[in-house]
């Protein structure tokens, strides 16, 4: 069901002359009148950086979006991409060559990409953010700046599809919109409490992260702080999780979204691991749950299973029987990067119930998550 026929209008493409003749298919693709199939346009905006990155290997190959452009600082542009990341590129794949040789554009660019995978540092992203979607293109952000503008959907499509609406609300023109996806830690806890929390109810939730390096970007926390140590200290991330996980599991209304009311309290450290950010979450719910209803919970939640969403997850919650897991090094990379990974459920003798969970902070936190926002967007014909 589109989000337009869920308001129960027709479905009006919206204008991007490229985009004019081209109709869906049966796997959310475009194909133009000759029946040729063509992928979307993409730029990345940040692209130099640590999610960036990401964002360059995940869409490498992608059956719908095709990279055309990479936006970074005034001190990357007008090199190429592969001499202005130089030895700045962590992963371990290559930099694919299509977009090694691209020219990176300045901030403020005239840019042809019909989506924008925003990875722009939080200063300037939110400017930079809001004038792209207003000269028309669809911005999928990572950043901070616009999560909690009440017309700015958080989204997760397993968890709040229906928040996505909010963009039909948008004043931007042309199809231009900005979505963003949540912070880091927030949708590994927005995830994993989602199905509790709408058969149940969550009536409080207490979470303590174990953060990985790659979550601060590239130089990051300098060695000497964090190797052999644990920081107890991340600026603004108590903050966010707290305010971001009540906005995801809110409900939209005609007046917006209701967040939901119940409190998080977050303790967050930065350790050692290198990706992959790993919870401590203790629950109570307004009834009584007994252990297997939950854990029926997480096995049941398979919200975009028939859609065929390239990086949906078939499973975006596991629960691992083992006493040790979930652990980085061992689940970050489930599913992908895409899946989270939950174990450990017992009993909490000050509220109710608690677990640990791990997701990968670069794949699911951030690039794979803006992904997978526009790719429900095109399944739901808004792009
Ligand atoms: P990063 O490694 O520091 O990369 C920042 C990017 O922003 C680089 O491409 C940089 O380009 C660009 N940039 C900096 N100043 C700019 C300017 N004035 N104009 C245009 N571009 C500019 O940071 P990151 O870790 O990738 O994070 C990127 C964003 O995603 C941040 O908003 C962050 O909060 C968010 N995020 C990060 C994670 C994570 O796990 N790392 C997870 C979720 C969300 P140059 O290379 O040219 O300097």
């Amino acid at each position: 069901m589109t989000l337009r026929q869920t308001r129960g209008e027709p479905y009006h493409p919206r204008s991007m002359p490229s985009r004019k003749q081209a109709v869906t298919t049966s796997s959310g693709r475009k194909q133009n009148a000759s029946g040729a199939r063509r992928k979307i346009p993409v730029a990345v905006l940040g692209g130099t950086g640590t999610v960036g990155q990401r964002f360059v290997q995940l869409l490498e190959g992608h059956p719908w979006f095709e990279i055309v452009e990479i936006l970074a600082s005034d001190q990357s542009a007008g090199r190429s991409y592969a001499e202005a990341v130089g030895s700045r590129w962590k992963l371990t794949t290559r930099i694919p060559a299509d977009v090694a040789k691209l020219r990176v554009r300045a901030p403020g660019d005239k840019l042809q990409g019909r989506v924008l995978f925003s990875a722009l540092d939080a200063s300037v992203a939110g400017e930079l953010e809001h004038e792209y979607a207003s000269r028309g293109h669809l911005v999928s952000s990572n950043a901070r700046n616009h999560r909690m503008d009440p017309g700015v959907p958080l989204a997760i499509p397993e968890v709040n599809r229906d928040h996505l609406k909010l963009l039909d609300l948008q004043s931007y023109k042309n199809g231009g919109g900005l979505v963003t996806n949540p912070n880091c830690s927030t949708i590994v806890i927005a995830i994993a409490l989602a199905p509790l929390h709408r058969a149940f109810g969550v009536d409080a939730a207490i979470v303590t992260t174990f953060q990985a390096t790659s979550g601060a970007g590239y130089p990051g926390v300098p060695s000497l702080d964090i190797l052999g140590n644990v920081v107890p200290f991340i600026s603004g991330e108590e903050e966010k999780i707290e305010s971001e996980t009540q906005k995801i599991l809110g409900r939209i209304g005609p007046k917006g979204i209701a967040h939901a009311e119940f409190p998080v309290s977050a303790l967050c450290h930065r350790v050692a691991v290198l990706d992959g950010h790993q919870m401590a979450i203790s629950l109570r719910f307004k009834t009584r749950v007994s252990k297997k209803r939950i854990l029926d919970a997480w096995e049941g939640f398979r919200p975009l299973r028939k859609l065929n969403l390239p990086s949906a997850p078939d499973q975006p919650i596991e629960a691992r029987p083992e006493n040790d897991r979930p652990q980085p090094r061992l689940d970050a990379d489930r599913a992908g990067g895409m899946g989270i990974t939950v174990g450990r459920l017992r009993p909490c003798p000050v509220l109710e119930w608690k677990f640990e969970a791990v997701g990968h902070n670069t794949i699911r936190g951030a690039a794979g998550a803006a992904i997978l926002n526009a790719e429900i967007l095109v399944r739901d014909e808004w792009i």
